[in-house]
């Protein structure tokens, strides 16, 4: 059992990354604190962690509000005693996302309050309950695309998942001496619900298809299990990294079968 004894917080637990990797901390002994907006979705990855024998808790919580992200930390306290990790994993990304000028000040705002400010609150409220139970693990989901540009415009997620890779750098040194680790999980294309909806067409889905060297999109699961290494103390010396798990697609300029010079 990799997480014995560990109290672990997932935003984002409804769906994809968030509820594989849910069941994947409470099948390594953890207790989870499940948190989303879709409360169907969310009381789903409950039941099945229950079901598979795990403990589990759903608290509804929009990460883009202050409140909310106290009440979560509060909630994973008040039941299970401590917190020992956040992963701060609940994003968007908006249909309407689009290059500079096309894209509303609004979908900016959206996407910038839930995926960079919801990071913020929830290591506003989580941190000083990860100190309380002697330190912990945060683990903040930013994406290939703080590192890489992609052609298929999505300028204000691009700028959010940036400013989760820069924040993270900093909590981790500021915190380093606290035993409080802090790394940014950064996946490549999936064939999760966000992004299948965002590249809609098989025509999209090939677009960014061929750029990645393995040839496929990646499974939420093998992001889950990057986060059980990051949350474990396995990681223990491991703080302020871009953890990559991306098929290849940040190492290549030009894939096996010869396609080159576009950028995905
Ligand atoms: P998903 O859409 O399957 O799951 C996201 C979950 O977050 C949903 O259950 C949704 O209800 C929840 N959520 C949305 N807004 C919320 C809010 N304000 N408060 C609380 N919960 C909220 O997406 P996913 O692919 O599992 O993505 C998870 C994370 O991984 C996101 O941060 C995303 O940006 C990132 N990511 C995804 C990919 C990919 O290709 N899918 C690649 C890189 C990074």
């Amino acid at each position: 059992m990799r997480l014995k004894d560990k109290v672990a917080l997932i935003t984002g637990g409804g769906s994809g990354i968030g509820r594989e990797t849910a069941l994947l901390f409470a099948s390594e002994g953890a207790a989870v604190v499940v948190v989303d907006i879709n409360d169907a979705n969310g009381e789903q990855t409950v039941l099945d962690i229950r079901a598979n024998g795990g403990e589990a808790i759903y608290v509804h919580a929009d990460v883009s509000k202050a409140s909310d992200c106290e009440a979560m930390v509060r909630a994973a306290e008040e039941k299970f005693g401590k917190l020992n990790v956040l992963f701060n994993n609940a994003g968007i990304m908006h249909h309407a996302d689009d290059n500079a000028e096309t894209t509303d000040e609004a979908i900016w705002d959206l996407t910038m309050a839930i995926n960079l400010k919801g990071v913020f609150l929830g290591c506003k409220y989580g941190i000083p309950a990860l100190r309380r139970s002697g330190g912990g693990s945060i683990i903040n989901t930013a994406s290939f695309v703080a590192l890489l540009g992609a052609a298929t415009p999505q300028i204000a997620y691009t700028a959010s998942k940036g400013g989760v890779l820069a924040m993270t750098r900093e909590l981790a040194v500021i915190h380093a001496r606290e035993n409080i680790r802090v790394n940014a999980l950064c996946p490549g294309p999936l064939r999760t619900e966000l992004l299948m909806s965002y590249l809609n067409t098989e025509e999209k889905r090939q677009r960014r298809l061929v750029h990645i060297p393995m040839g496929r999109f990646g499974e939420a699961k093998e992001i889950a299990y990057a986060a059980l290494y990051l949350a474990s103390d396995e990681s223990s010396y491991v703080t302020g990294t871009e953890f990559l798990v991306d098929g290849g697609i940040t190492a290549a300029n030009e894939t096996r079968n010869g396609e080159r010079g576009e950028i995905p």
